[in-house]
């Protein structure tokens, strides 16, 4: 049997990140992989999503061409081509981390790996004993009972990528910020979209702000959405999707997308060899530590933020605690975005979220306010022609404390990194007020809104 310092499975942005993390301080590795490196993030979900959120900006851009007096007439849209070139983008990036593990001299094996007992992994027929283990497992996305995915009419997220001729219509179950980014791509390129949704709005988890500005810009796109409705069946009749939803009301679609959350891959991995506890994801310490010493768990297994950045900061903590450090896991600032058209970004709590924690439960309890700045009120968006959206701040409103930031439009995920960045070094609203960006730029609503807090914004007339 072989033995060695680190086995790490599965190589998403947790999985890869932790391999050379701990390569380069000198451990030896093997990388476990049983489909593409890069895992979901790479193949299924971040990487091949926004490389089609990328073609629909190209493509929203040549339509906005002849108000800039560039003609643009006989445009042809090929979804194949869109596909092609996504796929290519997924290579490229595939080819640089397979490179970069070989440099980092991880070893990586091809396979499905499987927890025997005594730190040993078990992998085609090989077993590799390590003094740690880390566990990258990933998620897979979620199915109904009451429209289970077929991956010709009924799809999940994986299957939506493979599709390489538009739909007519889509209904798209769960607005959550997979099913509006997928709303987002396939509305602009001409399918024609239907969101259900069973709570009450849209991206249920974010600021209800996000939430509601992005109903109001599907809604002017041409998005339908039934919120505060349930799907109580689906079938496939005559080439097309027949669904039933709550108070008996019919829908008929191409296409049914069951975007309804994602599941920790933990079937078969053989966490009981190891006593590993699990209560719906894997149980870990704030070193990302499972209930069993050596044996570590990050990213969507764990499910804290089912985020590639997220795994990413896990494996760095996971690594660094077992090499001594004795950093933990701070999720205080998580940053997130959904690329929908309008971008959306957030960072810290939801004013909602402030209200209860902080104004119910701290003593004294304090009091929440917050503000808002759009960006109609900026030169460089007017001179793009990309005015919608705004920036939001919610804080303590004695201490000027930054408790969250909210952003809905253009670089809004670029954005939010500065306010990620306040955050951290607990910069107070008004030192964000007094820092100068620079000019013209989206970003100069990051000191207005900061502004808007102290009351001396320039450009929000007074009241
Ligand atoms: C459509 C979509 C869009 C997304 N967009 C974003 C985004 O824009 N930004 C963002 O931050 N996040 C996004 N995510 C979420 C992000 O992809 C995940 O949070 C991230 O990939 C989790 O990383 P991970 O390392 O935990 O595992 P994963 O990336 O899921 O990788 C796990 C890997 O483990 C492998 N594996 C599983 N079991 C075994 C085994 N027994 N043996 C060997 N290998 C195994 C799998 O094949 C897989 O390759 C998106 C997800 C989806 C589905």
């Amino acid at each position: 049997m072989d033995s060695i310092d680190f086995v790490v499975i599965g190589s998403g942005p947790g999985g890869y990140q932790a391999a050379i993390r701990a390569a380069q301080r000198g451990a030896s590795v093997t990388l476990i992989e049983e489909k593409h490196l890069g895992g979901v993030c790479l193949n299924k979900g971040c990487i091949p999503t926004k490389g089609m959120v990328t073609s629909v900006e190209v493509l929203r851009a040549v339509r906005q061409s002849e108000e800039h007096g560039i003609q643009s007439s006989g445009m042809v849209v090929s979804v194949a081509s869109i596909v092609g070139r996504r796929n290519r983008v997924v290579a490229k990036i595939q080819q640089g981390l397979q490179y970069l593990l070989q440099k980092n001299k991880v070893n990586v094996i091809h396979g499905r790996g499987k927890l025997v007992g005594g730190k040993v992994v078990e992998v085609s027929g090989r077993q590799i004993q390590a003094k740690t283990i880390i566990l990258a497992t990933g998620s897979h996305p979620n199915s109904l009972p009451a429209a289970k995915p077929d991956g010709n009419f009924i799809l999940n997220s994986d299957h939506s990528l493979d599709l390489n001729h538009l739909p007519g219509s889509m209904v798209i179950l769960g607005g959550g910020y997979i099913g509006c980014e997928y709303a987002s791509i396939f509305s602009q390129l001409g399918t024609k979209v239907t969101i259900l949704e069973l709570e009450e709005r849209l991206l249920m988890n974010m600021d209800a702000d996000l939430g509601r500005q992005l109903e109001r810009s599907f809604k002017k796109q041409g998005i339908q959405i039934l919120t505060g409705k349930k799907l109580e069946a689906a079938s496939v009749e005559g080439g097309k999707v027949r669904i039933t939803i709550s108070g008996g009301e019919k829908l008929e679609a191409e296409k049914l997308l069951v975007s309804v959350g994602r599941s920790p891959n933990i079937d078969g991995l053989g966490l009981e060899s190891e006593k590993i506890q699990v209560k719906g994801h894997l149980l870990v310490n704030e070193f990302m530590e499972t209930t069993t010493p050596g044996i570590y768990a990050l990213g969507d297994l764990v499910g804290k933020f089912p985020l590639a950045h997220v795994a990413s900061a896990q494996a760095r903590i996971a690594v660094g605690h077992v090499f001594g450090d004795k950093t933990p896991m701070d999720y205080r600032v998580v940053p997130s975005a959904v690329f929908t058209y309008p971008e959306l970004a957030s960072v810290g709590l939801s004013e909602e979220e402030a209200i209860k924690s902080h104004a119910t439960t701290a003593a004294p309890p304090r009091d929440i306010k917050s503000v808002k700045f759009p960006f109609a009120a900026l030169g460089k968006p007017v001179s793009q022609g990309e005015t919608e959206g705004f920036v939001k701040l919610v804080g303590d409103a004695k201490s000027g404390e930054l408790l969250g930031a909210h952003i809905a439009g253009l670089h809004a995920a670029e954005l939010i990194g500065t306010f990620a960045v306040a955050m951290k070094a607990h910069m107070k609203i008004s030192e964000l007020a007094e820092t100068i960006f620079t000019h013209p730029t989206y970003s100069e609503a990051i000191p207005e809104t900061a502004e808007a807090w102290t009351g001396s914004a320039v450009h929000i007339p007074p009241r």
